[in-house]
C-alpha cells in the first residue's frame, strides 16, 4: 500500500535495529509519550528487537485513559437525560465510570451515537432541532482544532441545541510533571508526532533545556519509531539534549498556525485533572467565556461525586511510566477488554490494551 508499506519495510527495519545496537553502549530508558506509538511498538514487536540495554516505558499519551472518572460519570449522567442525543468517539463507550459505562447506558435506552468527527455531531444537532445534542470532546492538542471548529460552526449557525463536554489535555505540562518526579527514570522521549503537527515543538525545546533530556518528534509507523529511537540513543550516547524531528513529513517546528488560531478563538488554557495522575496546572483546554453557551457542563449542571479509582487498578503508575501492564495483578484475569477495570484496557491507545492484544501469554 503506497505511503504505508514504505514505513514497514522489514529490510530497512533490520538495518535500523543493527544501527541502534551498534550505537548503544550503556543502559537507557526511553518513553514513547503517545499511546498510538505504544500500540505500534507492541504490534510489531519492536521492543523485543532492541538491544537489552534499551528499555521502553509507556507514557500518558492516551486521552481516553486520562479522562477523569468524574468526567466519565458526568458523560454517563448527561447521556441518560431523556430525549438527549449523546455523541462520542467509539473508544469512550466502554471506559468504566464509577458504576456504569456509556455502552450500558445505551443498552438501557439512551440515544448514544458513535461519530468519527465532531462535525457529525453538529450535523445531528442541525437535523434534530427539537433535541439537545452533546458531543464528548476528549483528546489532546491533536483533536482540539476539529472540536473547536465544531463549536465555531454551531455558533455561526446559531444552533441552540448543541454543546460539548470538554476533556482536553495538553502533553507538555504532563511531561514536565513526570520529569520532576524523584522516581523518574526516563532519559529520552519520543514526542507525539500528531500533537506536534498542530502545536509545533518549541514547547519541547523548553523541556529539553530545563531537564537536559533529549526529545525526538516521532511518527507512528514501525520505521518512524525505529528511526526516532536511533536519533534518541545517538543524542544520549553523545550527551546531547535537544529536540530533533523525525516526523518531517508532517511536522514543522512552528506547527499549524491556522489550526491553532481557530482553536484559541474557542478554547483557552486551564487547569485539568488527569485520571491516574491528578490535577495539573494549565494542562488542558476549556471553552472561552464567549462560547460558554456551548459548554455541556454548564448547560447540564448535574451533581457528580468525586470517586476513587478501583484499588486493584494500577493505571496511575502505568500512565506515569513507573510500571508495565504485565505487573498489574488484575491484567488479563479480572481486567480484560470485555470486562475492564481501568481505561487503559479499553482504549485503542491504552498500554494495557496493547499488551493484552500483542503481548499476552496464554
Ligand atoms: S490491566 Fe486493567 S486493572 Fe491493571 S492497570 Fe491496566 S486497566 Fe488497570
Amino acid at each position: 500500500m503506497k505511503f504505508i508499506d514504505e514505513y514497514r519495510d522489514p529490510k530497512l527495519a533490520r538495518s535500523l535495529v543493527a544501527e541502534i545496537t551498534a550505537t548503544v553502549t550503556r543502559p537507557w530508558v526511553l518513553m514513547e509519550i503517545c499511546g498510538g506509538q505504544t500500540h505500534t511498538l507492541m504490534r510489531y514487536g519492536i521492543d523485543e528487537l532492541l538491544p537489552p540495554m534499551l528499555e521502553l516505558v509507556h507514557g500518558p499519551g492516551c486521552p481516553v485513559c486520562v479522562t477523569p472518572l468524574e468526567t466519565v460519570d458526568r458523560a454517563i449522567a448527561i447521556a441518560a437525560i431523556p430525549g438527549l442525543i449523546f455523541v462520542s468517539y467509539g473508544d469512550m463507550l466502554r471506559v468504566p465510570g464509577s458504576t456504569s459505562d456509556l455502552f450500558r447506558v445505551k443498552a438501557e435506552g439512551a440515544d448514544i451515537r458513535i461519530a468519527y468527527s465532531p462535525m457529525d455531531a453538529v450535523a445531528i444537532a442541525r437535523q434534530n432541532p427539537e433535541r439537545q445534542v452533546v458531543f464528548f470532546a476528549v483528546g489532546f492538542e491533536t483533536t482540539a482544532p476539529a472540536n473547536s471548529m465544531a463549536v465555531w460552526q454551531a455558533a455561526r449557525e446559531c444552533l441552540k441545541n448543541f454543546s460539548i463536554l470538554v476533556s482536553h489535555v495538553l502533553v507538555p505540562p504532563a511531561v514536565r510533571l513526570l520529569l520532576g518526579f524523584p522516581q523518574n527514570r526516563v532519559q529520552g522521549f519520543i514526542a507525539p508526532g500528531h500533537v506536534c503537527a498542530v502545536m509545533g515543538y518549541t514547547e519541547y525545546e523548553d523541556l529539553a533545556r530545563d531537564f537536559h533530556v533529549p526529545f525526538v518528534v516521532g511518527g507512528f509507523e514501525p520505521l518512524d519509531l525505529l528511526e526516532a529511537i536511533l536519533m534518541l540513543v545517538r543524542q544520549l550516547e553523545q550527551g546531547s539534549a535537544v529536540v530533533e524531528n523525525q516526523y518531517v513529513r508532517s511536522v514543522t517546528r512552528e506547527g499549524n498556525a491556522a489550526a491553532r488560531a481557530r482553536m484559541f478563538e474557542v478554547f483557552e488554557i486551564g487547569d485539568r485533572k488527569w485520571r491516574g495522575i491528578g490535577p495539573i496546572a494549565a494542562s488542558g483546554y476549556r471553552l472561552r467565556h464567549e462560547y460558554a453557551a456551548f459548554d455541556a457542563e454548564r448547560r447540564f449542571p448535574l451533581p457528580i461525586a468525586s470517586i476513587d479509582e478501583p484499588a486493584e487498578c494500577i493505571a496511575a503508575t502505568v500512565l506515569q511510566g513507573l510500571a508495565k501492564p504485565l505487573e498489574c495483578p488484575a491484567f488479563g484475569t479480572r481486567c480484560t477488554p470485555q470486562s475492564p477495570l481501568g481505561a487503559p484496557m479499553v482504549s485503542s491507545e491504552g498500554a494495557c490494551a496493547a499488551y493484552y492484544n500483542f503481548r499476552r501469554t496464554l
